[in-house]
């Protein structure tokens, strides 16, 4: 296997921000985050304990009403302590959407378990819960309160669904669904802070919900992530495995293999100025996706879909060009967006047909690869100007009205 393939193929067209490029998602990083920085500086709590990161955890506990909050290094490290304390061990297995960012499902594979595609809604683009539901049923027996896959004979220790794009998975059918099996829920909201779905923050439904504040989410720490949930000794798990699984802190006596996934102070502070803003940044995302909406109606373009009870966020707006659109003509439409110096980018690849998930159990995927052709991500960021914002509409109507320039030479 040549290991340095992805890295030759990949063509980075992310960050930093070229000039006079609208670039797809940036930090807004405009409220106190000088200011909180200079504090840690001016008091030494620069690192992995710090009044900071007790005030984050507060806050966002607050902010989203959930019971216990632990902050850690990045919202993978979340997935992966949150699977743990979930109980999946080795040889158990998750079942995950195959259209999202990788991090969750590589996060079951550091616990050694396998994850099981399931495909997504057409409408929704979120996991299926009836598809969840059917490959229960059809697929798995409930033994002594494990639920056993029966092709593989391994227990399904847990469902993880990615509340995709600021967005909303049907979580509360989900939870049902896992309560039946007795399967535990990790929510993954990394692209939903600030979304609500029937009056619920997402992340705080399912057993244990998981974080992101990487750059290019709605709010940043420059990397970092969080681990919310109800129970008191859930929280006190994962903070445990964070912190090195340590006994005895003087001592350093150790009772289990631990991680070193704190979040620092310093990241914290940013934490907490960001988390100010939060609700600005919401109401901006909003009008951003009111005014893409108003721009696109009518066009051969499928807009992001509105769901029942949701109060999205549209952490990265997103639309799908006509059905049958293939992916190379996708590819050709964002590359002439770039040409135009304007960022877009498709959604992820499809998992379960990746080098390392090929050998996956997948059950029923049919939508997931066909959303993945069609969709193309605009710029979206809190501090996208009006006029930027034109400009990339401007661009997007002029190319679905000359199809040439993408659409030629390939055909679905
Ligand atoms: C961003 C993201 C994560 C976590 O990413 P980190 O860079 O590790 O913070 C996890 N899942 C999804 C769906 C994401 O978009």
């Amino acid at each position: 296997m040549d290991t340095f393939r992805a890295s030759t193929l990949s063509e980075d067209l992310s960050t930093p921000a070229q000039e006079g490029v609208i670039p797809l998602s940036v930090p807004y990083l405009a409220g106190n985050e000088w200011a909180y920085l200079k504090e840690c500086l001016d008091t030494g709590w620069v690192s992995s304990v710090g009044p900071f990161v007790d005030r984050f955890e507060r806050a966002i506990a607050e902010r989203i009403g959930s019971a216990h909050a632990v902050a850690v290094m990045n919202g993978t490290a979340a997935l992966h302590i949150a699977l743990l304390a979930a109980g999946v061990r080795r040889d158990e297995e998750v079942l995950i959407p195959p259209l999202t960012f990788i991090a969750p499902v590589n996060a079951v594979r550091y616990c050694q378990a396998h994850p099981v595609f399931i495909d997504v809604d057409p409408e929704t683009w979120q996991i299926d819960p009836i598809k969840v539901s059917q490959f229960l049923a059809e697929e798995c027996d409930v033994v002594a309160d494990r639920c056993v896959n029966r092709r593989t004979g391994r227990t399904v220790r847990a469902i993880l669904p990615v509340h995709l794009l600021g967005l909303a998975a049907d979580i509360q059918t989900i939870v049902q669904t896992a309560a039946r099996v007795g399967a535990r829920v990790i929510e993954d909201a990394s692209e939903a802070m600030g979304v609500t779905a029937r009056g619920r923050h997402a992340g705080t439904v399912g057993d244990i919900g998981c974080f992101s504040f990487n750059g290019n989410k709605i709010i940043t720490t420059g990397g970092g992530g969080m681990v919310v949930t109800e129970k008191a000794d859930v929280a006190r798990y994962v903070r445990y495995l964070s912190t090195q699984a340590r006994d005895d802190a003087l001592e350093y006596v150790h009772e289990e293999v631990g991680y070193n996934y704190r979040l620092t102070n310093l990241q914290a502070a940013l934490g907490v100025a960001q988390l100010e803003q939060l609700p600005g940044f919401v109401a901006r995302k909003r009008e951003i996706a009111r005014v893409y909406d108003e721009a696109f109606r009518g066009m051969p373009l499928t807009l992001m879909p509105k769901l029942d009870g949701v109060e999205p966020t549209y952490w990265l707006y997103t639309v799908l060009l006509e059905d049958g659109v293939t992916q190379t003509q996708r590819k050709a439409f964002i590359r002439a967006l770039h040409a135009r110096g304007i960022e877009a980018r498709p959604l992820w690849h499809t998992i379960h047909d990746l080098l390392p998930y090929q050998d996956c159990q997948r059950y029923r995927i049919e939508h997931a690869p066909r959303l993945y052709n069609r969709a193309v991500s605009l710029p979206s960021s809190v501090g996208l100007s009006e006029a930027d914002q034109q400009r990339t509409i401007v661009a997007v109507l002029e190319l679905l009205r000359d199809r040439r320039t993408w659409a030629d030479g390939d055909t679905a």
